[in-house]
């Protein structure tokens, strides 16, 4: 039955008929990577490199942050890859050395890759500490930039990473960058959606207030038109577009994200196993036709209903 294929998941992420979906793990620092590197996982999708500082007045020295986030990669030093985003300070994770202080909106201010706009030594020295990591651990290294919204700030955040020979890649959070996917991916190697933000911004919803939960659903069919147009970009440049936000820890919402044409999901470690084998039981055709049937939904009840009628048929 289902929770013994559940308990009895070793990965790697494959539909049915063998089509890989790559499963991969959130973490946070050292010890959450540690742990989720002993979960059938193919890599780590999403390193929140801002939760290491949540508790610190001063900017750690690039030795210090080398040291973090080589505790962070060293876990996966077996082949594996890890995607390390860059610091996502600002609105709900303020840092005390990098946030902006007094906004009257926060979650639309200058936060995210825009701190490095009037700052940019403090992205410039988290890349290098990024890749002295890389280079300590020889662990596969992506870098990606949070709250990207315009193609000019993907190609500078690109060239910044790449001079230090690593992987470039922007997060989709924001409806201008996933409208813009296609334009994005002819200057970045690999573009990752955040759905929670992805939803939010859609949604125009806080994602934190809870009265307004059922708008910051990511089964929202405006979200999954937004994850549709990114998917296809991806398909049609040739290069890998996953999902990190907790959409991806949603079993059959995985099969939708699957069925759009997501080649990665990555989630809270808790949940990669019930994901995996949920997507093993669905065939790419089976996750395309619930995809469809997901957007054509009015709502999100809607769509979840649809996907649920064709995946359990
Ligand atoms: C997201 O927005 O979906 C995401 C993965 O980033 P965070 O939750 O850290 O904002
Ligand atoms: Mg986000």
């Amino acid at each position: 039955d289902l929770r013994e294929a559940v308990a009895s998941w070793t990965g790697p992420g494959r539909t049915a008929d063998d089509v890989a979906v790559k499963v991969c793990a959130n973490v946070a620092d050292g010890a959450s990577s540690a742990s989720a590197a002993q979960a059938p996982v193919e890599g780590v999708g999403l390193f929140r490199t801002e939760l290491c500082f949540l508790d610190r007045a001063e900017e750690p020295s690039v030795e210090e942050q080398a040291e973090l986030y080589a505790a962070a990669l060293r876990p996966f030093a077996d082949g594996r890859y890890v995607v390390v985003r860059t610091l996502d300070a600002g609105s709900d994770k303020p840092v005390a050395f990098a946030t902006h202080e007094g906004e009257e909106n926060p979650a639309l201010g200058v936060r995210g890759l825009r701190l490095s706009f009037d700052n940019p030594g403090l992205l410039d020295r988290q890349l290098d500490a990024i890749a002295l990591a890389a280079e300590r651990t020889g662990t596969e290294t992506w870098v990606m930039a949070p709250m990207v919204a315009t193609v000019a700030e993907a190609a500078d955040f690109a060239d910044a990473v790449r001079r230090r020979g690593l992987k470039a890649g922007v997060m989709i959070e924001i409806p201008a960058a996933a409208l813009m996917a296609h334009r994005m991916l002819e200057v970045v190697d690999f573009l990752s959606i955040g759905t929670n933000d992805l939803t939010q911004y859609t949604m125009a919803a806080d994602r934190m207030a809870s009265d307004l939960a059922h708008l910051t659903d990511p089964w929202q069919p405006a979200v999954l038109q937004l994850v549709a147009i990114t998917a296809e970009a991806g398909r049609r440049a040739g290069k890998p577009v996953g999902v990190c936000g907790e959409a991806a820890a949603d079993p059959l919402l995985a099969c939708v994200l699957a069925g759009l044409g997501i080649g990665s999901l990555s989630m809270a470690a808790a949940a990669v196993r019930a994901v995996g084998a949920r997507l093993g039981t669905a065939t790419l055709d089976r996750c395309e036709d619930a995809a469809e049937a997901a957007l054509a939904g009015a709502d999100p009840a809607a769509a979840r209903a649809a996907a649920l009628a064709v995946l359990d048929d």
